[in-house]
């Protein structure tokens, strides 16, 4: 057991122990006090209680064994270093007991400060001020008040209706109108509020008041908040958070004291500056609860030129040495400055490509590390059109960005409503207090979706996304009557039929509409801005790191693009073919009809004619393409949905033809349709007739389309163009589907290609888990193989997505069983596995195979670093995910020694 170890666990850091890069072990927090200890930097001393001592305590119920006689130790030599004790009755030494986990995160304990001070040592602390018996005696009532709240769960009100009342009493607004007197009045009427909660008196033995806020910290990790906030930022559940135990220094001493806060850049817009706040006579806490007003950081040169001379010192310093912005919290005490917190700062999508160009300009990165800095969902984020905000709008309400964009529209309660007004041509916001499955028709006829409740995994925010829809979900202001058609915010009503704008990237709520204006990270990709010749910072940054990535990246990116305005779009975008060419559009529109007559032909002469006529259009489709990519290879995928897909429903169609009946009209025709519909009719479509099986029951289909690739692409040779084509064979399962397909296929290709230099490939889609676990087989017949995700996933878990994202994945996503969405992200446990098993056993069997993947999982950040780790050669994703596929290929082929972008 631990008492018999021979090398007891290692509980406690020295800040003079730690450095920047042990946040796993110390926290944020613990970690850059350590570092900048280390800089010589004037942080007040202190030590670290490690999340490894928190994970123990959660676990077992109680402080590991060592952990006591560990703070024991440290806390002795933080006396001998400041030649106090902690609360001394007549020379006290004061500490805070502060939070710091990995990850900054609200909702854990907030800090306690002046733990130390009891009724004896109030009176030491005022000596060791001169006698500012005012300061010890407001130092004394604040410990009461944050330890009540935060340690004990006294209600705060009653901290806040006390003083409120003392203030009352004396005819005053101010805090600092507060004389000693009153405050140690405040101080007996804090200890009955304390005694009359926790059934206790205020405990006044300072190392009791230590471990119990010690262990109040430790508990804080498993706060519903602070759950809550973990599963929507998808934080691991069982870091565990330090404890900071930090020697106190006051900025309540008197005018020539006060505290702060600095960004060393603007963290909006990354431009450079002093950016702050300060508030003189006070300490941490009242900056951040906003009692008293702050002035900017500049005006401290007046106040305080030699700590403010001292302050900017710093901050170039850390710049320099984080080589990032950073956010610091600072005190001054009679004039000394020391340094509280800092870390890298947070910051917007923006600001982080500006910041990362500049650093670069400025010499303290290289080009690695500002790709490293920044990632494929600010890109995206970046390319949403925006709200176009000035002072004229202010936000009503502030909910969870749930899926990113901006949409204005009309209120609407509920989806009946929404898809009536819709067809009206109208834009709505569906608001709901939440949605469930029945709001789905509603939620696709809105352009956006409101909920009030709910995170970023509830109903609303998962269909959302799936759909691309701007949701802003857990707006938890508002109040929302859908009986009465109305929501309240605040004082304002909002009815039915009054238009609202919501920000699903800010979670931003607006009343009335807010004009919106186009990205302009689009206008460069599009062409439209030169970012050689802009004074746009953003554009400038931008421009720089997607040409490193483009640069760094072994993944080759390629978009899914089914006409030539699509293909088009992409190559500017960057893409560099096309990895899905659907061709299912081209047998829709006036083409229904030859359609129908191929799926009603009663002989081969029916057949052969409606082919014959498709063939030419087909033809046409394909050289708009290969045309516009040049020379690019374009995969083309052969026809892959049901049959019935292409005929009019079944129930509409045997209401015409009785209606027709009826009138003793001739329905041969129509009675054909109706037959051929019902013989099709399939109970689980997406696991029928369909992909490769229908070309292998409906002669003369692949035929038609393989011949109409061949001849587009010798048309466009002919023509002095170039064409690279892929024929991609979809659902395949077993190698003999392939096979047979392929042999029509090459003698057709041989046939139409004759001397004309046009080489096609023919491969197929991995799609279903059996042809992933007999990859090896099935690459015997096939040139390349592109991953189908979306069925693979589909099917490797036996779901349909549009069954499974609105009926229960909001409550898998709520029990942890998805971390995310598997059709946003691949499952690389699973699915991920299926792709790796037919990547290796493929490539065994036929060196050199060129894979692919197809599917908006191509789009994907964390999607991408994985197919890049398997190897494949190239990602295919829609037009507009083609730049953050590029950004984040590049992003996973470098590797860099850099900080934790989260
Ligand atoms: P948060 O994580 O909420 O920022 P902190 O632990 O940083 O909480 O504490 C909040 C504020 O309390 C700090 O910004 C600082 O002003 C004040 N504070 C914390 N520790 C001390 C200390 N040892 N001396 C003086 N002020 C402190
Ligand atoms: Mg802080
Ligand atoms: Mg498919």
């Amino acid at each position: 057991m631990a008492a018999h170890d021979p090398v007891e666990q290692k509980y406690v850091y020295d800040f003079a122990e730690g450095n920047k890069d042990l946040k796993d072990l110390l926290g944020g927090k613990g970690a850059n006090l350590a570092e900048m200890t280390n800089l010589g930097l004037p942080v007040p001393p202190g030590f670290t209680i490690t999340t490894e001592a928190c994970k123990a305590y959660l676990t077992t119920g109680r402080e590991p064994d060592g952990l006591a006689a560990q703070i024991e130790a440290h806390l002795e030599s933080l006396e001998r270093e400041m030649g106090r004790r902690l609360g001394d009755p007549d020379d006290p030494l004061l500490v805070s007991v502060r939070s710091g986990a990995k990850f900054s995160m609200p909702g854990m304990m907030e800090t306690v400060l002046n733990v130390g001070l009891n009724d004896r040592s109030v009176v030491g602390l005022s000596n060791q001020a001169g006698g500012n018996d005012r300061f010890a005696w407001d130092s004394y009532r604040r410990l009461i008040q944050m330890f009540g709240k935060t340690v004990c769960e006294v209600p705060g009100e009653e901290f806040e209706h006390a003083l409120d009342e003392i203030k009352r009493a004396k005819g005053t607004h101010n805090d600092l109108d507060l004389d000693a007197d009153d405050l140690r009045g405040l101080v007996d009427a804090y200890k009955q509020i304390f005694a009359k909660h926790t059934g206790r008196e205020f405990p006044q033995e300072p190392r009791e008041q230590l471990d119990l806020a010690i262990r109040a910290v430790f508990d804080s990790w498993n706060a519903e908040r602070a759950i809550l906030y973990r599963r929507q930022e998808r934080i691991p559940a069982d870091l565990g958070t330090a404890v900071n135990v930090v020697t106190m220094v006051f900025g309540n001493l008197g005018p020539d004291s006060g505290t702060g806060v600095a960004f060393t850049r603007d963290p909006g817009s990354g431009a450079q500056g002093i950016y702050g706040d300060y508030l003189a006579n006070a300490q941490g806490e009242d900056v951040v609860a906003g009692i008293r007003n702050t002035v900017p950081l500049q005006e401290l040169e007046q106040l305080d030129k030699t700590s403010y001379d001292e302050l900017l010192g710093i901050m170039a310093r850390l710049e320099e040495h984080y080589k990032d912005l950073c956010d610091i919290e600072f005190t001054i005490e009679r004039g000394k400055l020391w340094m509280l917190q800092t870390r890298v700062g947070k910051r917007t999508a923006a600001a982080a490509f500006v910041i990362a160009g500049q650093l670069v300009d400025e010499g303290l990165i290289d080009l690695d590390e500002a790709l490293h800095r920044v990632n494929g969902a600010q890109l995206a984020q970046l390319m949403f059109p925006r709200f176009q905000l000035d002072h004229e709008f202010e936000p009503v309400a502030k909910g969870i960005g749930a899926s990113p964009g901006a949409a204005s529209g009309k209120v609407v309660f509920t989806s009946a409503r929404a898809v009536e007004l819709a067809a009206e041509g109208e834009s709505v916001i569906l608001v709901r207090r939440e949605t469930n499955p029945d709001d789905l028709n509603g939620m696709i006829a809105a352009k956006g979706i409101l909920t009030s409740r709910g995170g970023k995994t509830s109903h609303a925010a998962v269909v959302a996304r799936g759909m691309g829809k701007t949701c802003v979900s857990g707006a938890d202001e508002l109040e929302v009557n859908v009986p009465a058609k109305k929501f309240t915010v605040g004082d304002h009503v909002v009815n039915e039929g009054d238009v609202v704008s919501i920000d699903g990237t800010t979670g931003k709520v607006y009343l009335g509409e807010v004009p919106v204006m186009p990205s302009e990270v689009v206008q460069y990709f599009e062409g439209e801005l030169d970012p050689e010749n802009t004074d746009d910072a953003l554009v400038r940054s931008v421009h720089r790191i997607m040409t490193h990535a483009d640069a760094a990246r072994r993944l080759r990116v390629r978009t899914n693009a089914d006409t030539g305005a699509d293909a088009a779009r992409a190559r500017r975008f960057g893409a560099e073919g096309i990895g899905l060419c659907r061709t299912e559009h081209m047998f829709l529109g006036d083409r229904r009809e030859l359609v129908e007559r191929l799926i009603l032909a009663s002989g081969e002469r029916e057949r052969e004619d409606a082919l014959a006529a498709l063939l030419p259009l087909q033809r046409a489709d394909f050289i708009e393409i290969f045309r516009e990519m040049d020379g690019l290879p374009v995969t083309v995928r052969l026809i892959d949905p049901p049959l019935h897909e292409f005929l009019p429903p079944l129930e509409q169609l045997a209401v015409n033809v009785a209606v027709a009946q009826e009138r003793g009209e001739d329905v041969a025709k129509e009675e054909a349709l109706l037959a051929a519909v019902r013989r099709m009719h399939e109970e689980n479509p997406m696991l029928g007739l369909r992909g490769v099986r229908l070309g292998l029951v409906i002669p003369g289909l692949f035929a038609m389309q393989v011949r109409a690739i061949a001849e587009a692409a010798v048309a466009v040779v002919r023509d002095g163009g170039k064409a690279c084509p892929e024929i991609m064979v979809p659902l395949v399962g077993a190698v003999q589907e392939l096979e047979t397909v392929r042999a029509e296929a090459e003698r057709i290709i041989a046939e139409v290609v004759g001397d004309s230099g046009v080489e096609v490939l023919i491969g197929t889609m991995i799609e279903v888990p059996r042809a992933a676990l007999t990859a090896g087989q099935i690459a015997e017949a096939a040139e390349f193989f592109s991953f189908g995700t979306n069925d693979l996933t589909q099917m490797g878990w036996g779901f349909s997505r549009d069954d499974v994202e609105g009926a229960f994945f909001w409550r898998y996503l709520e029990l942890g069983i998805f971390g995310i969405s598997p059709f946003e992200s691949i499952d690389t446990d699973g699915v991920g596995r299926l792709v790796r098993i037919a990547a290796e056993e493929g490539r065994a069997a036929r060196p050199g195979l060129k894979l692919g993947v197809c599917g908006e999982h191509g789009g994907d950040p964390d999607s991408v670093h994985f197919f890049h780790e398997v190897g494949l050669d190239y990602v295919s994703c829609s037009p507009f995910r083609v730049p953050v596929a590029r950004l984040e290929a590049g992003r996973a082929s470098i590797t860099t020694t850099g900080s934790d972008s989260r």
